[in-house]
């Protein structure tokens, strides 16, 4: 896998990125300040996958908490595999890097997030938002994964969130908000896809050779070594995606920009 900083800021870039194609009009976000909330919710999906390893920094993330639902996956996860493996496939003895590692996992993601938020609204979203930006930050500051620190973590996760409930209005439907959760799997998936060992991304569905848990990735010589040279690349190539959005986002060219997308351009009564 690339490391917790490249997943994050990749989930980061992904989310500002459609936050600003969703027209409003399709329920879409209509503020900057919902676009940073898609983005950090998809920011912290972008780690939820590695949940399967409670090894994983991420997986401390609140403690003892996410340290048993992390125990819980990886043995859901090794199940489910044995249980639909093809006659070519090994026993899995580890769930790291299996069901939560494919297409299905992220959409499937996005379809409990979805509905959540479409019943409760705000306090659902911004309970989402507490839950994945602490999974963000703890992806962004690795070094910060000694035990103690999940309590920081979550007071930091905590605060935000509440600044968010407190100033932030939320006006994009369940399913557009819900979707930034499937927008940040699709990014960690993206980043493990492309490393030494790829992901089993239509597995258990697609059989090949006999095997139905066999991991799609790049070609051999263009993959990448985790914390290598092309990983770091990466983390400042999506580093800086994310603060240009942000500026741009922020200097209110927001709205300017979902005008682009031809459903919105009705929106444009300047003329
Ligand atoms: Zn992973």
């Amino acid at each position: 896998m690339v490391m917790g900083p490249t997943h994050a800021m990749s989930g980061a870039a992904a989310g500002l990125a459609v936050a600003q194609l969703l027209p409003a009009s399709w329920g879409g976000v209509s503020s900057a300040q919902e676009a940073f909330v898609f983005a950090g919710i998809a920011a912290g999906a972008a780690l939820l996958p590695d949940l399967d390893s409670p090894q994983a920094t991420v997986s401390r993330s609140f403690g003892p908490v996410s340290q048993m639902l992390s125990h819980l996956v990886e043995n859901v996860s090794q199940f489910l595999v044995n249980l639909t493996r093809g006659p070519k496939d090994r026993r899995c003895g580890n769930g790291h890097r299996t069901v939560t590692h494919t297409l299905w996992f992220a959409l499937a993601a996005g379809a409990v997030a979805a509905p959540l938020i479409s019943a409760f609204g705000r306090p659902a979203t911004i309970g989402l938002l507490f839950v994945f930006l602490a999974l963000a930050i703890r992806g962004l500051f690795p070094e910060w994964s000694k035990k103690k620190e999940w309590v920081l973590v979550t007071a930091l996760a905590a605060l935000l969130a509440y600044g968010a409930w407190r100033y932030v209005p939320l006006t994009a439907s369940g399913l557009v908000l819900g979707s930034a959760v499937t927008v940040g799997v699709l990014a960690h998936l993206a980043g493990d896809f492309i490393t030494k060992h790829g992901i089993p991304l239509f597995a258990p569905l697609l059989r090949f050779r006999g095997r139905r848990w066999w991991n799609a990735g790049l070609p051999k010589p263009l993959r990448v070594r985790a914390s290598g040279p092309a990983d770091k690349f990466l983390l400042s190539a999506f580093t800086m995606l994310v603060v240009v959005q942000v500026i741009y986002i922020g200097s209110g060219d927001f709205v300017e920009y979902a005008q682009f997308v031809p459903a919105s351009t009705s929106i444009d009564s300047s003329r």
